[in-house]
């Protein structure tokens, strides 16, 4: 453990759900823990007791990629965990693809004549999920390769996988459910008798939702709120100007109104209360890390392939490489948009970031 979770506690300790088994966190809310075959090795979805339409049941809250390594899990989960009761409705955080892989599968199994199991998630993520489940140009193939080139990343060899990664996300995420319940910034989402408030969260995803529960004290943070890494914060091909970062941190900020012994479930990571201060150290975490990007770009302008060892002291493979790519492109663009740096095109065609 860290210095930093030293702040941050862990009600459960070290005690991790078993594969196909939950562990409940707060009356009615159980969580489940599934692998992922990644860096990051693992996800947290989350099942409440619910009644909906007159029926008993669960709400499940992410569903994990697809694979049959998940459909298994989830099957021994369906055998084991639900007291004989059916899932009514799966909630997904964001369309990422360990969020949203088994959407489709989930509804369709739990689906019966008389009751669709219905999709609940942001219009805005809905709909970015269904078009990069039916492309060949999301988070990778040949714009995703183009963007990564005109920041500076030259190996051949990287830049020729990602162009050979063009069916990254449908892979993972091969269908989407034809219809969707919108979920948006205010709305309360009744969940088994309580009220779960959704809180609109940008910079991670398109339009990521938490869930809030007043009466429970726990928020669903999904990916907005990690209790050891920090989130994923990229510039993508297909909004090559957003400034990802300073959306990021605004909308951590909208955490602070929560009470301070708010549990916390992450999408990755333990359960945890602290809430306050993991808000603090991401924005300290952010600032260094905005330091040493201008501290690079004060020697000479810098690409956001030149700033990759200053924001990464370690080794990235390639999904590393890619995300790793997006995060500086968003560090640069928060000092470029903050009017810290400027950027140009070099004559080779590469954005490079100079102070002003
Ligand atoms: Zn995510």
């Amino acid at each position: 453990m860290n210095l930093l979770e030293r702040e941050l506690q862990y009600p459960l300790g070290d005690t991790l759900p078993a594969a196909g088994a939950t562990l409940e966190l707060a009356p009615g809310v159980r969580w489940i823990r599934m692998a992922l075959p990644f860096a990051l090795d693992h996800i947290n979805l989350w099942l409440l007791r619910d009644r909906l339409d007159g029926r008993d049941g669960w709400t499940v809250v992410d569903c994990c990629i697809s694979r049959d390594e998940s459909r298994a899990q989830w099957e021994e989960v369906f055998a084991t965990q639900l007291q004989g009761l059916p899932i009514l409705r799966v909630i997904v955080t964001h369309m990422h693809p360990d969020h949203i892989g088994l959407a489709s599968w989930l509804c369709e199994r739990w689906s019966t004549p008389e009751h669709e199991c219905r999709l609940w998630i942001s219009a805005t993520d809905y709909n970015a999920a269904r078009l990069a489940s039916q492309s060949t140009t999301a988070f990778g193939g040949e714009g995703a390769a183009n963007f990564f080139a005109s920041h500076g990343l030259v190996d051949p060899e990287a830049i020729e996988k990602i162009r050979g990664r063009a069916n990254y996300y449908p892979n993972l995420v091969p269908a989407l459910p034809p219809r969707y319940r919108r979920m948006q910034d205010g709305d309360v989402v009744s969940i088994g008798g309580h009220g779960w408030r959704c809180i609109s969260g940008f910079g991670h995803a398109p339009e990521h939702i938490s869930l809030y529960c007043e009466a429970l004290k726990v928020l669903i943070s999904g990916d907005m709120m990690l209790p050891r890494i920090s989130t994923n914060v990229s510039v993508y091909e297909i909004e090559p100007e957003a400034n990802a970062l300073a959306l990021f941190l605004a909308s951590i900020d909208k955490f602070r109104g929560l009470p301070p012994d708010t549990l916390v479930l992450p999408s990755h990571g333990k359960p945890f209360r602290g809430l306050h201060a993991r808000i603090r150290q991401l924005h300290e975490h952010h600032r260094d890390r905005l330091a040493e990007v201008m501290e690079a770009c004060q020697a000479r302008p810098c690409s956001a392939a030149d700033v990759l060892p200053v924001l990464f002291k370690r080794k990235l493979d390639l999904h590393q490489t890619t995300f790793a790519m997006g995060e500086s492109v968003a560090h640069l663009h928060a000092l470029w948009h903050g009017g810290q740096l400027r950027r140009g095109k070099d004559a080779e065609g590469v954005w490079r970031f100079a102070v002003t």
